[in-house]
């Protein structure tokens, strides 16, 4: 489990293919055992409007604190979860955690919409709508301020099965985002059909977007395409004030990032929050 830190604070693994394998597959044995032995932890970062420099939502992001490898990014497990069979019972965890603090902010009269990821797999779930109904009956959390995130690629796996799963979420009010948009090679004609409100330009183009002149131009034409369709626009990655000037002299609508803030455990977030140069 030998592992380095990443800037964000992520154990990152930098070994051999063969070294990569076998954390792997530890990782995997260990993934059952999770969730029972409450190692699972919700993060959360926050999201800011171009328009006020405000707060206005955040996005709920687990991790798992591992007994000895330390805390893991998920990028690192939940392609794991997914091979394993235990996306589903990770996802459950995300959606109680996330639903029960979303109702604490709701309860104490703080308007912060919430985030949460949710996989390809879940798209599949035909259990998936039952149980958010389920959660927003137990708890009473006001539907806008709760948002759902599907990859652009989790999409286009099964762009129709995607397409029942997203009109049954969208049915209970919830704010639905296409999430690392520009990466997933969709098109315009099926974009257009989804009952979206909003795209999250991909980190890699935007956190690249001063250096890269094509970068730039495609962050540049995915405000627009995400305009003309009545779409608010998300820039992931804004990790300095040059990328933030760039994306606000583009009209980008909100911002999420280093510069904005990092990832923090959700229930420090409004303690963070009232400290920071964006409160309210
Ligand atoms: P995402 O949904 O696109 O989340 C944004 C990722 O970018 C987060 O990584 C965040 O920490 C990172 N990030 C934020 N600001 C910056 C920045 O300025 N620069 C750079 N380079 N990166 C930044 P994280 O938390 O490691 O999550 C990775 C991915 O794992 C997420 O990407 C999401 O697809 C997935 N994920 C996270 N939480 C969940 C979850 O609860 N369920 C599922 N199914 N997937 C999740
Ligand atoms: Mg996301
Ligand atoms: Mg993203
Ligand atoms: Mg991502």
């Amino acid at each position: 489990y030998h592992a380095k830190r990443t800037a964000a604070g992520h154990a990152l693994y930098a070994g051999s293919l063969d070294q990569d394998c076998t954390r792997r597959l530890a990782l995997m044995g260990d993934l059952h055992r999770a969730i029972a032995n409450d190692e699972l932890r919700l993060y959360c970062q926050p999201k800011v409007a171009f328009g006020s420099g405000r707060i206005c939502g955040a996005e709920a992001l687990l991790r798992w604190q591992h007994p000895r490898a330390g805390l893991i990014a998920p990028d690192e497990f939940i392609k794991l979860a997914e091979r394993a069979g235990l996306i589903r019972s990770l996802t459950r965890w995300v959606l109680e955690a996330a639903f029960r603090q979303a109702y604490a902010w709701q309860a104490a009269g703080q308007h912060r919409p919430l985030s949460i990821n949710l996989s390809a797999q879940d798209l599949h779930d035909p259990a998936l709508a039952d149980r958010v109904r389920g959660l927003f009956a137990t708890w009473g959390n006001r539907p806008e301020l709760i948002q759902f995130e599907l990859t652009e690629s989790a999409l286009m796996d099964d762009p129709e099965g995607a397409r029942e799963t997203l009109a049954q979420l969208k049915r209970m009010d919830v704010q639905l985002f296409i999430d690392d948009y520009g990466t997933g090679y969709s098109s315009l004609r099926y974009l257009q059909t989804l009952p979206v409100d909003a795209i999250k330009i991909d980190q890699s183009f935007v956190a690249d977007m001063v250096a890269n002149e094509d970068s730039a131009t495609i962050v540049r034409s995915t405000i627009e395409l995400g305009h003309n369709l009545d779409l608010s626009v998300v820039a992931e990655g804004v990790e300095n004030q040059a990328i933030w000037d760039r994306l606000s002299a583009l009209g980008c609508d909100t911002a999420q990032g280093f510069f904005v803030g990092m990832p923090v455990r959700i229930e420090s977030l409004a303690e963070w929050e009232m400290q920071s140069r964006w409160h309210a």
